[in-house]
């Protein structure tokens, strides 16, 4: 039988405020001492009393309206309640049945097509705390760290839209680089800024009924959501194929042998009794605040592929790989802008720019796993090494090396240059030696190319490169090879 998959996303991210969701501690814990970051609320002692975060809230409503939803004029906090000890005070203050956005889209791209996906809605919550948890072979006790507790927590729930794992996979990049462009998350996966869950099922092709769902946790990078989805889908596939049932629950990807394994069963499904929130007012978001929000959203990446083209005769090709990521985009805007130029100098400049960045630098980073924001080499450092090229100073291929070089050690491109006597030798009497060196080295080519062998020729320029370490202009080597060889010829003659 056909299957048809089905998926819907859950992603949690947290929000780059200056302080927590609900009391005034830092929200930067990251870098903080354990269990620096707490006061009363966080720590929820009796009597504390929460406070709404005005930016965490306007975050969210940023993220709805560029995720076409719809802001409600009413939402309001509620009381989940939560037995885990990550959360001091017994509950979590989560958002119910009104949350800040509902009903929006976001558009994917796979390579098969483009289509939407729905946001059922994005809604606003604190994270919990840290456990650590040690084994019973090294003493069998937990440790707890409050300093995540508390810091603003948005959560976008997607429709069960996806039909695939490149679904998912082009959804969460497109949400990842949005988050970034907006500037509300660092969204960083590896410290957990964004972090996802996916419920998936299968179903007969062509029937409109859901299938029984499982949903994945602990998945740490787009590839390990691509991979544990991608698993599952087999998974359900031999269990349905098998005549079996999938069984309702949770279930956990281990990153290191590839496979999800169940953790949580439905009948362990908890409760969590929510109800309003009764230490906090309800919201009623003022829709003239919301327009002005609206106002105010910068350029996404859409938009700026659309500017890179028209401003700097980019490709479409070149243009949507370059704003794919916002550090990428910015990266390359500050390299053109480094050298005041108009019209075609512009273009051109651009173009280079953006051939170096999307070959030889991304290559390196690539190999790196790294990305564009941790470059050893600089925007300036690389308009630097464009400039020798350009001046002639260094050939394309010299280029290479030094950018190679400034991104293991981090120098500055002209200094490597000159450290390593990297110059292309554009002096005529200076290669001229080296033509004579290579013709009476190699009589034999010389003979050839006398004898109408025209290839012959570019044996010698070779040789004469090699001779030159290289470091000879290749124009001047062909004109002064050639020149020695009609000379050589005229004598015969
Ligand atoms: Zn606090």
């Amino acid at each position: 039988m056909e299957y048809e998959t089905v998926i819907g996303l859950e992603v949690h991210v947290q929000l780059r405020t200056q302080s927590k969701m609900f009391c005034s501690c830092r929200a930067d814990y990251q870098s903080a001492p354990v269990n620096s970051r707490v006061c009363p609320v966080c720590l929820g002692l009796p009597g504390a009393l929460p406070v709404i975060n005005r930016r965490a809230v306007e975050y969210t409503v940023m993220t709805g309206l560029a995720l076409n939803c719809d802001i409600p004029r009413l939402t309001k906090f509620d009381r989940k309640n939560y037995p885990y000890p990550d959360l001091m005070k017994g509950y979590q203050i989560s958002q119910y049945d009104l949350p800040l956005a509902i009903d929006g889209r976001l558009q994917i791209e796979t390579e098969a097509e483009t289509k939407a996906v729905g946001v059922t809605r994005v809604h606003l919550e604190e994270d919990v705390a840290k456990l650590q948890h040690f084994p019973a072979d090294s003493g069998g006790y937990s440790l707890v760290d409050v300093n995540r507790s508390g810091v603003p927590l948005m959560e976008i729930v997607s429709e069960p839209d996806m039909r695939s794992a490149e679904e998912a996979r082009a959804y969460l990049t497109t949400l990842h680089s949005l988050l970034q462009y907006l500037g509300v998350s660092t969204a960083n996966m590896q410290d957990g800024s964004f972090r996802c869950d996916a419920n998936i099922s299968l179903r007969p092709a062509g029937s409109e009924e859901f299938g029984n769902r499982t949903e994945i946790k602990n998945m740490n990078s787009f590839r390990s959501v691509f991979q544990a989805l991608n698993f599952e889908i087999e998974r359900q596939r031999r269990v349905l194929e098998g005549g079996g049932r999938v069984v309702q629950e949770t279930r956990g990807w281990i990153e290191g042998r590839a496979v999800t394994v169940s953790q949580r069963s439905k009948e362990d499904a908890h409760d969590y009794r929510y109800f309003p929130e009764p230490d906090l007012p309800p919201l009623d978001i003022d829709p003239v605040w919301v327009e002005e929000i609206r106002g105010r959203l910068p350029e996404l990446a859409t938009q700026r592929c659309a500017r890179f083209q028209q401003d700097y005769g980019l490709s479409e090709y070149d243009a949507r790989l370059l704003t794919d990521s916002k550090a990428m985009a910015d990266y390359f805007e500050t390299a053109v802008c480094l050298q005041a130029l108009s019209g075609d100098a512009l273009n051109s400049h651009a173009k280079q720019v953006s051939n170096w960045m999307l070959g030889d630098l991304s290559g390196l980073l690539n190999q790196d796993n790294r990305d564009i924001s941790e470059s050893p080499v600089s925007p300036e450092s690389l308009v630097e090494l464009i400039g020798l090229v350009g001046d002639g100073i260094i050939s394309v291929t010299m280029g290479k090396t030094v950018l190679e070089e400034a991104y293991n050690t981090g120098g500055k491109p002209r200094r490597i240059v000159e450290e390593r006597g990297y110059t292309q030798i554009s002096d005529t009497s200076a290669v001229e030696p080296a033509v004579f060196e290579a013709l009476e080295a190699n009589p034999r080519a010389v003979a050839d190319y006398l004898g109408g062998k025209e290839s012959a020729a570019k044996f010698l320029v070779g040789q004469v490169m090699k001779i030159t370490r290289g470091q000879a202009k290749p124009d001047l080597v062909n004109q002064l090879v050639t020149a020695a060889l009609d000379r050589a010829k005229a004598g015969v003659d």
